[in-house]
């Protein structure tokens, strides 16, 4: 198929495109609709000329957003359509052309990811609409992690809520790992190395990726474990709830909130969840900022150090996601937490290597990538490849 693939990312009042075409010569076209179904909703955009536009929708719902995404595609054709959707449970191990009983699978999933699955489920129906003609992908952020262990995704709960209740380790970010570990095997030169990756932007996860499998990763039954992130607090002890359920009367509804929204960089900063202007607080001596600095940078060592005791042997380190490609700063904390791995940072090339570039950054023992990473690409890739094994 060499028609481009639409690649669409739905949330609860947002939908996110990117127009893929089949080689990289070729301008992709991207856009955001956000706000939908409020009087202010509106679609951003970049053109084939990398102009950026921005078009009101009022009151608009997913169905008008899309109808409006067609009419900035440029009279390109999209040969099909690649979902991201968030969670897959054990079922999908890979994409997954839609149809009804997928719909019918992602809808059973929702009780694993409420906030996600239904928002991407109205994606698909709004597309489907819309896009009548064309073939639908389902490509899931869980997937890439169905090869873990039971080792890795076990919890130590009784075997009841795993079998009943699906209670176990899934993993997210699966998309952005397999992009980044594939391509550090491709630039490293290693046909099949055994890396950590490190996913950090606003959500941030590491996984740990051998002979193209994913082996372990810090994120678990919801997106809230592992990691310190923008505004979620990673890893806590299991018996915080109920001791602020039980000391200070919180309810469950406001302790999922404060560990979703109110912590990580931004709870421990008392300032803001954006690593830029922690960076610069930072320097100009706001103590919170550096403590939240320095938090995250410790707990993404700690994290990859546990994460290679999955790895028969380790090859080296990927760093991805806007932190990770744009931050010299956090890298190179991480890298110096990590001495016992023999890691060694080539200081030139790590500050030189931000802004979409792909790089090398060490001077010698485990490799240490900088590779921006590329979802929609990837979900794109998936969709293709499906469709063709499809016509084989
Ligand atoms: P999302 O997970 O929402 O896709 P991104 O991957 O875009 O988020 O990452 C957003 C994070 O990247 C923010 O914390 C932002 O401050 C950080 N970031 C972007 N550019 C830089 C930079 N030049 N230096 C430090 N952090 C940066």
């Amino acid at each position: 198929m060499n028609a481009p693939v639409l690649v669409i990312n739905c949330g609860s009042s947002s939908i996110k495109y990117a127009l893929v075409p089949d080689t990289p010569d070729q301008p992709r076209l991207a856009g955001l609709a956000e706000r939908l179904g409020s009087s202010d909703a509106r679609l951003k955009g970049t053109d084939s000329q990398g102009e950026t536009y921005t078009q009101a929708l009022s009151g608009a719902d997913h169905t008008a957003a899309l109808e409006a995404i067609l009419t900035r595609l440029e009279g390109r054709r999209p040969g099909a359509v690649g979902h991201r959707i968030v969670h897959g449970g054990e079922r999908f191990t890979r994409a997954a052309r839609i149809d009804d009983d997928v719909v019918a699978a992602i809808e059973a999933t929702a009780a694993l990811a409420p906030l996600h699955n239904p928002a991407n489920l109205q994606g698909i129906a709004a597309t489907r609409q819309v896009f009548a003609a064309l073939p639908q992908v389902a490509v899931f952020d869980t997937a890439f992690h169905q090869t873990l262990p039971p080792r890795a995704y076990r919890y130590a709960l009784p075997e009841a809520l795993y079998r009943d209740h699906g209670i176990r380790r899934y993993g997210f970010h699966g998309t952005s790992h397999a992009y980044v570990s594939a391509r550090a095997d491709a630039l490293s030169g290693l046909d099949s190395g055994g890396w950590l990756t490190a996913h950090l932007g606003n959500g941030c996860s590491t996984a740990a990726v051998w002979e193209g499998q994913s082996r372990d990763t810090s994120m678990g039954l919801t997106p809230l474990e592992g990691l310190v992130m923008g505004t979620r607090s990673g890893d806590v002890d299991p018996g915080l709830h109920a001791h602020l359920a039980r000391q200070l009367g919180w309810s469950l509804a406001r302790i999922d909130e404060v560990l979703n929204r109110g912590s990580g960089l931004l709870g421990l900063s008392g300032l803001t969840n954006d690593m830029r202007e922690l960076e610069s607080a930072a320097k100009a001596g706001h103590a919170g900022a550096e403590l939240a600095i320095e938090v995250f940078c410790y707990r993404i060592a700690k994290s990859l150090a546990a994460l290679s005791c999955a790895l028969p042997r380790l090859d080296g380190i990927v760093f991805t996601g806007g932190i990770g490609e744009n931050s010299p700063q956090v890298r190179q904390r991480v890298v110096e937490a990590l001495p016992h791995f023999g890691c060694r940072l080539d200081a030139a090339a790590n500050r030189s290597t931000t802004l979409g570039r792909e790089g090398r950054i060490d001077a010698g023992g485990p490799q240490l990538w900088v590779i921006p990473t590329d979802e929609e690409g990837r979900i794109a890739a998936e969709t293709r490849q499906l469709l063709q094994e499809g016509h084989a």
